[in-house]
């Protein structure tokens, strides 16, 4: 399901539910409540496909600084690397910056792997 935010931007109804100063926190989730994007645009996190360039840029700045003054920003920068999150920012990253840092931990673990099969 797809909605719109007060500026028009779509929002996809996951992008909605994943946020994390989104939803109900249960259990090991608890740290959600300390989120500094709680009540924040969720359009900042997951930005629309047609945003790009500049304005695209500009909101994420924009969602990185907020997770650059949150208290939980590893928990949930960890939390978002584990689950492989294919959208948005969390933690301070970028889905492009998780993407690229879980392909250089699968390189990681490979060459380990190798090394240890030679040995
Ligand atoms: S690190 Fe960013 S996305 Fe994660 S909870 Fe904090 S403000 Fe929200």
């Amino acid at each position: 399901m797809m909605s719109a935010d007060t500026l028009g931007r779509t929002i996809t109804a996951r992008a909605r539910f994943s946020a994390p100063g989104r939803g109900t926190p249960t259990g090991h989730e608890a740290w959600r409540e300390q989120a500094a994007c709680l009540g924040a645009d969720v359009a900042l996190f997951f930005h629309p496909e047609a945003v790009r360039g500049a304005a695209r840029s500009g909101r994420t700045l924009e969602a990185k600084a907020i997770c650059d003054a949150c208290p939980v920003r590893l928990a949930c920068r960890d939390q978002a690397r584990a689950a492989r999150e294919p959208y948005g920012i969390r933690g301070g990253e970028t889905e492009e910056e998780r993407k690229a840092w879980l392909k250089a931990q699968a390189r990681r673990a490979a060459a380990k792997a190798k090394r240890e099969a030679a040995a």
